[in-house]
């Protein structure tokens, strides 16, 4: 066990000491002597007050110490996490990006253009051959939209 430190000068060099009075029954004495400044402290209560004052600091401090540890570890989980997260979803971005590839080359095998009576080659970018087509079929979507609507 360590020992107490000075409460005067904070030094470590202490000893505490227990003598039993020949002229007084019960209680030992005890005192508290300070090798850096001293400083002596006498009577038992006073002494082991003292002592017990360190060892609640001591534990306090430990507990302190116990509590910035477990949170350190649950930031740690807690960043893992986000992580692990993060990758998912970049893979899923990855996924999306290459089904949306796959539907853009399906397009581009085709050769002509979409809309059905429109025999134009379409254009590199799009399935149709030009903005009129284009519009064409997003009339006749919208026209068969109402009709399922009415
Ligand atoms: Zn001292
Ligand atoms: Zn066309």
């Amino acid at each position: 066990m360590e020992t107490t430190p000075c409460p005067k000068c904070g030094s470590r060099s202490t000893h505490v000491s227990t003598s039993r009075s020949p002229y007084m029954g019960g209680e030992p004495d005890m005192i508290f002597h300070c090798r850096t400044c001293g400083t002596r402290i006498y009577g038992p209560e006073k002494v082991k007050g003292l002592v017990a004052a360190h060892a609640a600091a001591v534990q306090a401090a430990a507990e302190r110490e116990q509590k910035r540890l477990e949170e350190e570890r649950r930031w740690l989980r807690e960043k893992e996490e986000q992580e692990l997260a993060e990758k998912k979803a970049k893979a899923e971005a990855k996924k999306k990006a290459a089904r949306a590839a796959a539907v853009q080359a399906e397009i581009l095998a085709a050769a002509k253009c979409a809309w059905p009576s429109c025999p134009n080659d379409h254009t590199m970018t799009s399935k149709y051959c030009s903005r009129v087509c284009s519009n064409k079929n997003a009339h006749a979507r919208a026209k068969s939209k109402k009709a399922v609507a009415v």
